[in-house]
């Protein structure tokens, strides 16, 4: 079992119920334990600036599923929530990200994992440190000091009663 961080995002759509299904979806997924969920995030985009606010959030899972067959998977979940894609950067109905995947480094044309551009994005770094406050990368490097890198982010937690910060 591999212990996995997922982020999700969504800008368009009715993006908390989409990311509760998201969340539900990762339940379900073959020999896959949801282990923490973190709370909900509101946060400016980044790229074009003339599209909605996202909703993101990070989902820690336990997984049986090696990181090729839980990419497919995650790519099915966002298939299934009717997922439209309008640019790059831009509007997403539901995105889906292998954060991290245990201490694994992984360098594929389709996958790259820790995720590239995790340690820059305020997005991520806040709900993934929510749940796993002492995370590192795969060589040890802790991701807690880099919050003080994406201060400049306009990020803040979002309450909604849909959402449930138990696994
Ligand atoms: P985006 O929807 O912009 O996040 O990009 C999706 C593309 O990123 C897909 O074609 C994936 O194959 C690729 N990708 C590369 N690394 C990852 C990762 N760690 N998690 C999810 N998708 C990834």
């Amino acid at each position: 079992m591999t212990d996995a961080f997922i982020g999700l995002g969504s800008n368009l759509g009715d993006s908390v119920t989409l990311l509760n299904e998201a969340r539900a979806a990762l339940t379900s997924l073959p020999q896959t334990r949801v282990t923490g969920v973190s709370p909900l995030y509101r946060s400016a985009p980044v790229g074009p600036q003339d599209q909605p606010d996202f909703f993101n959030a990070v989902v820690r899972i336990d997984t049986g599923l090696d990181a090729a067959s839980l990419l497919v998977a995650l790519q099915l979940i966002e298939q299934q929530a009717g997922r439209v894609r309008l640019r790059h950067w831009g509007e997403r109905t539901l995105d889906l990200d292998i954060l991290l995947y245990g201490n694994e480094r992984i360098d594929l044309p389709n996958l790259q994992v820790p995720h590239p551009r995790l340690h820059q994005r305020a997005f991520v770094l806040k709900p993934l440190l929510d749940i796993a406050a002492e995370i590192a990368l795969p060589d040890g490097t802790a991701l807690a000091p880099y919050c003080a890198t994406v201060e400049d982010q306009p990020i803040c937690q979002y309450s909604d009663d849909r959402w449930s910060l138990i696994p």
